[in-house]
């Protein structure tokens, strides 16, 4: 395993209830545990890159000089606690508008063209909605679901439960049992 992908809301910050959205740092609340997570990916040479959905965008609720100082912000809170993200890449789009919105793959392939280096085969998608989890079987990546918190979780947790290699209760127990699986390599 070489690349991460992380979905944002839901796996590195607790998501909002349906219809809002986290577009502010004040908004951000980091799940526990999530940098001592990203410290480890790190640690053991993985690459991470966020891929996120923000609908918001398209509804005129906050633009993506937001979402991207947002990220900013996220970004260096974590370098002081030895963590690190590669990347963010960002869905501002409606439903049913781009080849980017997840589950779509626009996103990775994206990510995939700035880092040529990324291989589905070796890279696996964590995600706490059934468009993740779908997103990463359609690239034939490995999936791994994070089991949110049953007040903002959306439909489809039960289907994204079964159809995802395994599920997790947090982005640490999924970097723990990745740490796991490296070194069995
Ligand atoms: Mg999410
Ligand atoms: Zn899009």
């Amino acid at each position: 395993m070489r690349t991460v992908f992380l979905d944002r809301d839901g796996v590195l910050n607790r998501k909002a209830p349906e219809g809002e959205y986290v577009s502010r740092w004040d908004l951000f609340h980091p799940l526990p545990g999530v940098a001592d997570a990203l410290r480890m990916l790190r640690e053991a040479g993985l690459r991470v890159y966020v891929v996120t959905n923000q609908r918001g965008v398209a509804l005129g609720l906050y633009g993506m000089e937001d979402v991207e100082a947002l990220h900013a912000r996220m970004s260096s809170e974590l370098e002081s606690h030895g963590a690190r993200i590669d990347g963010f890449f960002v869905c501002p789009h409606d439903r049913d508008a781009c080849t980017c919105r997840k589950p779509g793959v626009g996103l990775f392939e994206q990510a995939r063209a700035l880092h040529p280096e990324i291989a589905w085969e070796t890279s696996v998608m964590v995600g706490d909605s059934i468009s993740d989890v779908e997103a990463g079987a359609r690239l034939g990546m490995r999936t791994i679901f994070i089991d949110g918190d049953p007040e903002t979780q959306k439909p489809g947790a039960a289907e994204a439960r079964a159809r995802a290699g395994l599920f997790c209760t947090s982005l640490l127990e999924a970097a723990s049992f990745l740490m796991d699986s490296k070194r069995g390599e």
